[in-house]
């Protein structure tokens, strides 16, 4: 008997700290992620494929504002938008894949008719949008991708003369914002305890500008025993124009293969596509005959740390299990099994 179908996604990880998050936001960001989960378990509840699971998830994921991949991606250097995709299916190892688009509502769906329709598998820059423009899929103008929190990231990184990967940026943005209202309500009230703002209202751990990640991703189990991954980012903020990171390319970002496992990676993406980090979870398993709990974690905690790679990733086999582990601060993730109800987190 096939193992219950399952799903997980991520929306990145990165220096997420529970001190420069506030309660309202928190429980958006949770929210956010069990309604998304809860679309996608319907598709595999209905029958349906990892492949359309995944593909639905990262759509929404990239309509929702508060994940770093379609509408509310981070901002390049020049103060634009390049978005990249990637979606593979296990049963056949097909994969399509979109980078550097400006313009394209849904990258993942790009990437999935390039899956389908293409004899290619990643299409890059004006080529890939004239691909997804004969798709007929939908455009939108270049202020879409615009959110006001991404722009002030984007403010803070370019201030900082660095790119930034998204979550450490948005805790930067937060801390800075904290600091400004306790600023304010010292002004107010003068007999404000002194000691309580000693560290000058910036949260205890403020962000190391070297860290820096966002993106989103899924993988799923279906009915049938069949596995997809998806992956779907704006990159890293005040990355240079051009600059392309694991997140569209297969093996690094995003791989799936009924053999092994489904897997979609989130983190510095140059480390990632040095360690080959998706494959490689799949290659040990293979190769190795390792489990996937011991392969993930041998990528994320072991291979990637050797190099400096932030980040983590989200797994699943064809037994149903999943794994997402991460060795960041936090990373934004869950899972729902076919039956039960989503499973959602973000701190270690
Ligand atoms: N891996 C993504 C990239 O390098 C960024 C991220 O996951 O935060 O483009």
């Amino acid at each position: 008997m096939n193992a219950s179908p399952v799903i997980a996604i991520h929306g990145g990880a990165g220096t997420i700290l529970r001190t420069a998050m506030a309660a309202e936001t928190e429980a958006q960001y949770l929210a956010a992620l069990s309604g998304i989960l809860a679309a996608g378990q319907q598709i595999l509840a209905d029958g349906g494929s990892a492949l359309d699971a995944v593909t639905e998830a990262v759509r929404l994921l990239e309509d929702c504002p508060f994940f770093n991949a379609g509408h509310g991606s981070v901002f390049t250097a020049a103060g634009t938008h390049e978005l990249d995709a990637s979606i593979m299916d296990g049963r056949t190892l097909e994969a399509g894949a979109v980078c550097c688009v400006k313009r394209v509502r849904n990258p993942v769906l790009a990437a999935r008719r390039v899956l389908e329709h293409s004899e290619h598998v990643l299409f890059t820059g004006e080529g890939a949008e004239a691909f997804a423009a004969a798709q007929g899929l939908e455009f939108v103008e270049l202020g879409y991708f615009h959110t006001d929190a991404r722009h002030r990231q984007w403010l803070l990184a370019r201030g900082a003369q660095r790119a930034m990967l998204d979550h450490d940026g948005a805790t930067l943005a937060a801390g800075v914002d904290k600091a400004l209202d306790k600023a304010a309500d010292r002004a107010a009230d003068k007999s404000a305890d002194q000691t309580a703002a000693g560290d000058g209202g910036l949260p205890h751990e403020p962000i190391d500008p070297n860290r820096k990640h966002g993106t989103v991703g899924a993988v799923a189990l279906d009915a049938h025993g069949h596995l997809a991954a998806a992956t779907s980012t704006g990159g890293v903020t005040n990355k240079q124009p051009g600059r392309v990171g694991d997140s569209p390319l297969i093996g690094a970002g995003c791989y799936a293969d009924d053999a092994t496992c489904a897997v979609s990676t989130t983190g510095s993406g140059e480390m990632f596509m040095r360690m080959v980090a998706a494959y490689d979870v799949a290659a040990q398993m293979r190769y190795g005959g390792a489990t996937l709990a011991d392969a993930a974690a041998n990528v994320v905690m072991e291979r990637l740390p050797r190099i400096d790679g932030r980040g983590g990733l989200i797994a699943v086999d064809a037994r149903g299990n999943v794994t997402l582990p991460f060795n960041t601060e936090g990373m934004y993730r869950g899972y729902a099994r076919v039956g039960d109800a989503p499973v959602v987190a973000i701190y270690r």
